[in-house]
């Protein structure tokens, strides 16, 4: 076959282009929005029907097009937004390739109606599947509104890949949505089949666009993210806790306002929410990061979903120490005050339970001991006098042998034993790890040396990493080929001594996490929380209760263990009276 190079026609080529931009009516509502942004679009009113199939009509009141441009907008790679090759690096326009009304117009009807800030009358243009068919004078208002009818009419197979009606209607509610997020102070109104899905009325607080689009009860619970690293600035809301969501829908990224699906910043989001977070729930996060326009590349992909940072570690380090500041500074989760006076007087003997996790004590290097002291500890349980009251809180009992039961004026709670023993221990080696990077947590030597019997592969492991282990508190020496001697172990561990069984499981485990995890420090910390903490099913005394309650509220998340379990079930009275019919 020998067939001739010929240019492809125009038609063809727009068609090519089209199946790259016009994914699905959403992309053409993307950029038809996106070009009312540019314009300069203070209200921007969407209309669908079928989901965008039959038609969608946008409507602005942006500065409009001149008549004699009109006709110019639909040809490819025609725009008013850049001229040159160096503008490409330094874009601010949300569009720029010129190739979207084109696009559009390959493969539909098109009519649009315009006028100019600057000229008197306006302009009506028609055109069907991409070619001219009307361009005539027509009284308008400033604005532009442009009509896109019967969407991939004329290219059947990419017709039937639509999804439903329903499906193309979620994703146009869905970019609506993050649309009014991203744009505050621009109005927007989405009515679909003649009803209003969505009204933001623009009045440039991120607040009133969140409460449009989310509801109240995300708008109540979200915090203020403001900060800057270098060139870079964050700022936004972030949901508390507890309106995590079970997907991934709610964590809305922008970069200079434009939405992009980026994976930097999304990790580092779900990161910093680690700890505060079961596994499996999602936070709702509105961000938007600021970056000088010559250190982005949003020339990814012709959706422009994608961008490209010049220093990607610095973007993560900022995002992560932005939400952290926010987390602390809100204190995240109170399920009940934490700084009200303590009635407590004297330390009370340490119990025996106690003394198992009484790791704050035995610690090797002094000089960390005075940072100790103030962070809550095993040790420094108070007496109380009542027995059964922790400030104002009344401990009920022990259920199951696993829950501590409790109960103030308002509320009621259930805590889980372990996770929150977890969330203790893990609080306290977090200190310590922080405090001592060098030498790590501190040891207890072992009277007698527990004999790690690993298989080969993991005694490479082990050779690999013995400082890593060493400064997590396990001191290991080699002994004969792939044969080791655990000499130390962490003094949190302690109480394990006699379970070499367990110990050595553990080292397994933190090898695993040291090989395979990138924050491998936090989950190797967590591990040793989880194994120095009191079980579930077992009795606990009542003072016992009280230390735990104590030393649980001062942690710096009385609500998860560190694996992200839930620590604490709240039950207002408002609900217990709503449950009985009282309300
Ligand atoms: P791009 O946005 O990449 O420049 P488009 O094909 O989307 O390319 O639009 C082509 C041109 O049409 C734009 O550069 C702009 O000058 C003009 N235009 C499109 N939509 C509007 C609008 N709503 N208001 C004013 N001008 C518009
Ligand atoms: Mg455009």
């Amino acid at each position: 076959m020998s067939q001739r190079i010929e240019q492809l026609s125009t038609d063809v080529s727009n068609k090519i282009a089209a199946g790259e931009v016009v994914e699905r009516p959403a992309s053409v509502v993307k950029e038809l929005v996106e070009n009312a942004i540019d314009a300069g679009a203070g209200r921007i009113e969407i209309t669908c029907r079928q989901g965008g199939k039959e038609l969608i009509q946008i409507k602005d009141d942006g500065h409009g097009i001149r008549s004699a441009d009109a006709p110019l907008a639909w040809q490819r790679h025609a725009t008013s937004k850049i001229t040159g090759a160096e503008d490409l690096f330094c874009i601010k326009t949300l569009g720029f390739r010129g190739e979207a009304l084109p696009s559009i117009a390959a493969v539909s009807d098109i009519q649009m109606l315009t006028r100019h800030v600057d000229e008197e009358i306006g302009t009506f243009l028609e055109l069907r599947a991409g070619e001219l068919t009307a361009h005539r004078d027509q009284a308008y208002p400033v604005g532009t509104t442009i009509m896109v009818n019967n969407l991939f009419y004329n290219t059947p197979a990419r017709y039937k890949f639509l999804k439903t009606t329903a499906t193309e209607r979620r994703h146009i509610i869905d970019l609506v949505s993050n649309l009014a997020l991203s744009n505050g102070e621009i109005a927007f109104k989405l009515v679909m089949d003649d009803e209003q899905v969505l009204l933001a009325q623009g009045t440039g607080k991120l607040e009133d666009a969140v409460l449009a689009v989310y509801g109240a009860e995300v708008a109540e619970n979200m915090l203020w993210v403001e900060q800057g690293l270098g060139p870079y600035r964050l700022t936004g809301l972030v949901g508390r806790p507890e309106i995590a969501r079970g997907n991934r829908n709610y964590e809305t990224v922008f970069v200079n306002h434009r939405w992009v699906k980026d994976r930097l910043i999304l990790a580092a989001v779900e990161k910093a929410y680690r700890e505060f977070l079961p596994t499996k729930r999602f936070p709702v996060v509105v961000l938007n990061l600021s970056v000088p326009a010559d250190l982005v590349d949003v020339n990814v992909h012709p959706a422009k979903a994608e961008v490209r940072f010049k220093d990607e570690s610095m973007i993560f380090r900022l995002v992560i120490t932005a939400l952290e500041g926010v987390f602390k500074r809100n204190q995240l989760i109170q399920p009940f005050e934490i700084e009200r006076t303590p009635i407590y007087h004297q330390a009370r003997p340490v119990q025996q339970t106690q003394a198992a996790m009484d790791y704050g004590t035995a610690t090797r290097y002094t000089p960390r001991q005075e940072r100790m002291a103030d962070t809550p500890s095993w040790e420094g349980i108070p007496r109380i006098q009542d027995e059964s009251v922790v400030e104002d809180i009344h401990i009920i009992g022990q259920l199951w042998d696993t829950y501590i039961l409790m109960a103030d004026e308002e509320s009621f709670w259930l805590i889980d034993q372990h996770a929150a023993a977890e969330r203790i221990n893990f609080d306290k080696l977090k200190t310590q790890w922080a405090a001592s990077v060098d030498s790590g947590l501190a040891r207890q030597a072992l009277v007698v040396p527990i004999p790690l019997e690993l298989p080969l592969a993991q005694g490479e492991l082990i050779n690999e990493h013995r400082g890593k282990l060493e400064r997590l508190g396990f001191k290991v020496e080699p002994f004969g080929q792939s044969s080791f001697l655990l000499q130390e172990i962490p003094v949190a561990l302690e109480m394990l001594r006699t379970s070499p069984g367990e110990i050595e499981a553990t080292v397994e485990e933190i090898l695993r996490q040291i090989e395979e995890e990138d924050d491998w420090e936090n989950q190797a910390l967590s591990s040793i929380a989880c194994k120095a903490a009191i079980k579930a099913n077992h009795r606990l005394q009542p003072t016992e209760m009280q230390g735990l309650v104590q030393n649980f509220k001062k942690t710096a998340n009385p609500y998860t263990c560190p694996h992200g379990r839930p620590a604490i079930l709240e039950l207002s009275r408002k609900e217990v009276e709503k449950s009985f019919a009282r309300r």
